[in-house]
């Protein structure tokens, strides 16, 4: 199964993520922690994608598609995958329709007033990416792998304005360009809550493709 979550930064879906792969036996492939692996890197594009996430610019579309194109070629997408954070323009939707067929997208639905406060209490864990908000984790340290936690550079207040604008203006149209075949959801709940309706549509969709 191929499946995209569309929704705002912060609205939900790298949690919603690691859910579907855990049951589905699918990877998450998150572009966000491709590009935060390579930005560790001391290298011209580790700098340059420093830039461009550290103001909550996006990465250029060419290069994001290449980095995308080769991920998914992965022997573990044979059975699918679920596209976190890809694509966030038009123009990546085209390139990606050029390379494979998706089955189905997910709407994470969330105000932003809520966002906007839930992404300044994120907490990330920068070894395993293991994501916390500090109003129920109070630790210092990443439950899974001890690792001490961080707020991304991203996730400061200037910052979130400036990806939730970039929402608006590039990632927005994409609900219109996929409104046929949109499955949305609300994420105003508790995870447990998001991810209920989201999997008996999968199991659905399961057993209509078999
Ligand atoms: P995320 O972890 O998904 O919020 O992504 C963090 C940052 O990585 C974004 O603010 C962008 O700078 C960059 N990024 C992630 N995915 C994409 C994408 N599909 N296109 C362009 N830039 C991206």
């Amino acid at each position: 199964m191929k499946i995209i979550l569309l929704g705002a930064p912060g609205s939900g879906k790298g949690t919603l993520a690691k859910q579907i792969s855990k049951d589905f036996s699918i990877p998450q492939i998150s572009t966000g922690d491709l590009f935060r692996k390579f930005a560790k890197e001391d290298s011209q594009l580790g700098r340059s994608l420093n830039e461009y996430m550290s103001s909550g610019k996006l990465v250029p579309d060419s290069l994001t598609c290449q980095i995308l194109k080769t991920r998914i070629e992965g022997k573990d997408c044979r059975n699918g995958f679920i596209l976190d954070g890809f694509p966030r323009t038009i123009a990546q939707a085209q390139a990606l329709e050029k390379i494979t067929n998706i089955d189905t997208i997910i709407l994470v639905d969330l105000d932003f007033k809520i966002i906007i406060d839930r992404l300044s209490k994120r907490r990330t864990c920068p070894e395993c990416g293991e994501i916390y908000n500090i109003s129920s984790y109070s630790n210092k340290s990443c439950a899974k792998c001890g690792a001490e936690l961080i707020q991304r550079d991203d996730d400061k207040p200037e910052t979130i304005k400036n990806r939730l604008e970039v929402y608006e203006e590039k990632t927005s149209p994409l609900i219109n360009f996929y409104s046929d075949r949109l499955f949305k959801v609300s994420s105003a709940g508790s995870p447990e809550e998001t991810y209920r309706p989201v999997k008996t549509f999968l199991e659905a969709m399961e057993i209509v493709n078999e």
